[in-house]
């Protein structure tokens, strides 16, 4: 399959109506690098950090972690890597982190909320970060914000290590931009000055859905009960959408669903112009956005929900077969 793409590698996934979508890739090992040249993709949209932590028996050391991360960047050539502070707790434990007992742990001491409380491996992680992009531009963001303050406070927790490091003589990132991870519902209403606070957003669409549709993501039983095409979900989008808009703040998409095509056109449709996937994902993405045109396909939607639809799957599925 990915043969069958390859010739695709090199173009950009512009639709017929000409607008460009940008397609990057997930990545979060070193064994996920070598895709960046070969699945053609524009950068990584979202490297989970957490996996080098989990893939150890203890605390990787600050210079362990720097080194790591020049070696990302040197791979990345030049793309943008945005890099996901650690995201531990729910469903990824670290082997030696003490496992707490709670009764949902997807809802419960994960990601930014143990960076916050626990701030010792937070800060020596952002120092790493920053060590690794001296001369070069550093993309942070953070997981699971779920309202403005854990960002406001993260992001004074970065500036604070930035102080630090050019205190201590250290050579500077060229530039630093930090975003949040929208993948709780509430983040969607934060004021507006979150919005204006962030340098960009990435929708972490698999957090995002299970907790809109209440229905745990690791639940076999209930996991694919809700279709992400479902209207109420896409409205949720569309206000993101408008919300980062107004506060001209780019926002990308980077869960799984960025990499079904069907859900990848459709979220091109809403507006978004930034997708982030596994690299396989990257071909069948981009040959479905060149063969469509995204105003008709917005066209559609909208017609849908007129007539009262409560999922585009059908309608979106009808309009492509007939492309
Ligand atoms: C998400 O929640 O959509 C996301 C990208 O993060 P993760 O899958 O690592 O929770
Ligand atoms: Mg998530």
């Amino acid at each position: 399959a990915q043969q069958r793409y390859a010739g695709l590698r090199d173009l950009p996934a512009s639709a017929k109506c000409g607008t460009t979508i940008q397609l990057y890739m997930n990545a979060g090992l070193m064994a996920d690098l070598p895709s960046l040249e070969n699945s053609g993709a524009e950068g990584v949209g979202l490297f989970r950090t957490e996996l080098q932590f989990l893939a150890r028996t203890r605390v990787p050391r600050r210079g362990e972690l720097a080194a790591l991360y020049t070696k990302v960047l040197e791979n990345a050539q030049g793309k943008p890597v945005m890099f996901r502070t650690l995201d531990i707790g729910s469903d990824k434990v670290l082997p030696y982190m003490k496992p707490q007992d709670e009764p949902n742990p997807a809802m419960g001491w994960r990601a930014i909320r143990v960076g916050l409380d626990k701030r010792g491996v937070l800060r020596m992680q952002l120092q790493a970060l920053i060590r690794a992009s001296v001369g070069r531009p550093l993309y942070v963001m953070f997981p699971f914000i779920t309202e403005m303050n854990e960002f406001e406070e993260a992001h004074r927790l970065l500036m604070e290590q930035i102080a630090r490091e050019q205190r201590l003589g250290h050579g500077m990132p060229t530039d630093v931009r930090v975003g949040a991870m929208l993948e709780t519902p509430s983040l969607a209403f934060a004021p507006k000055k979150f919005f204006e606070m962030c340098d960009f957003i990435s929708v972490g669409g698999n957090d995002l859905k299970q907790f809109f549709f209440a229905a745990d993501r690791e639940n076999e039983r209930v996991r694919r009960r809700y279709d992400t095409l479902n209207t109420s979900f896409i409205s949720l989008l569309e206000q993101i959408l408008q919300r980062c808009n107004d506060a001209r703040v780019p926002v990308s998409f980077c869960g799984e669903d960025a990499g079904r095509p069907i859900e990848a056109v459709t979220f091109a449709a809403l507006g978004f112009r930034r997708l982030s996937m596994r690299p396989a994902s990257i071909g069948p993405v981009k040959h479905l956005i060149r063969r469509v045109d995204l105003s008709e396909l917005r066209r559609v939607i909208d017609d849908a929900r007129d007539i009262g639809e409560t999922n585009l799957r059908g309608p979106v599925t009808d309009w492509l077969a007939r492309q």
